[in-house]
């Protein structure tokens, strides 16, 4: 099957109001050009300014987070994704290593944060990828397998269907260190075949994009690759002539 490929920008906690208004124009305005669908992330703090930003554009806004809370109450600090929806949301990533390892959220808890994306209509992007000292252990498959089946056993197909599913070697990011294409294509193809266990027709059709260091000279040969969909920006989403870059790419 011919997989859209989704070219996200994860902003991280950058930015001010004006900048990303800025930042967000800028890609708008070059986006009806891309095959690739855009969607940026911004802090959730600038939602609605990029949403304003980016009206009448082909690109798709998200989050980088949400409450496992599925109903608004007394969770002093959070924000549930029907509040997301509101404010213009498609996408939610959720379980990103700076999340697992900054913020303490285990693989229950991904599952719930899933659970809650999907509960209020979001697209979840899942997050995996294991660290170094795992990959130096020999343990990236177990990792890897870990943290997908923790949410694909609280999915039904249907829910399964829905998900963007990111690899993410937590060693790429941010590091400059990007996965070779090869080894980004074996792990996208496991994570395909851990996929397919529960449902080939779902497994064609699901998006795995790949994150790590992807610049605009290594993200072509990593979007040739026949199981890599697109991919989780984060440094180069911050400047509009990379980020637009990386997506001619895909
Ligand atoms: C990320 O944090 O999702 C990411 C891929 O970051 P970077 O592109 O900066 O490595």
């Amino acid at each position: 099957m011919k997989r859209r490929p989704l070219i996200a920008g994860n902003w991280k906690m950058n930015g001010s109001q004006a900048a990303n208004a800025a930042l967000a124009s800028e890609i708008a305005v070059a986006a009806g050009t891309h095959a690739a669908e855009l969607l940026v992330c911004p802090p959730a703090v600038y939602i609605g300014t990029v949403g304003a930003a980016l009206a009448g554009s082909a690109v798709q806004l998200g989050a980088q987070s949400l409450a496992e809370q599925t109903q608004p109450g007394a969770f002093t600090g959070e924000v549930c994704g029907a509040m997301l929806v509101d404010v213009g949301c498609r996408y939610v990533i959720v379980g990103h290593s700076e999340r697992r390892i900054l913020f303490g959220e285990n693989d229950a808890i991904v599952a719930k944060k899933v659970a809650a994306a999907l509960a209020a209509g979001l697209t979840p992007i899942l997050c995996v990828g294991e660290t170094l000292v795992e990959r130096d252990n020999g343990l990236e498959g177990a990792v890897l397998r870990r943290q997908l089946h923790a949410v694909f056993d609280a999915c039904s197909p249907a829910q399964l269907a829905e998900l963007v599913i990111a690899y993410e070697p937590v060693w790429a990011i941010g590091t400059g260190r990007t996965a070779s294409p090869a080894h980004a294509q074996a792990v996208h193809a496991l994570i395909r075949g851990e996929i397919a266990v529960r449902d080939a027709k779902i497994a064609d059709s699901t998006r795995i994009l790949y994150g790590g260091s992807v610049k605009p000279d290594n993200a072509a040969a990593l979007f040739s690759e026949p199981d890599v969909d697109g991919g989780l920006i984060g440094g180069a989403s911050l400047k509009s002539a990379e980020f637009l870059a990386i997506a001619a790419a895909a």
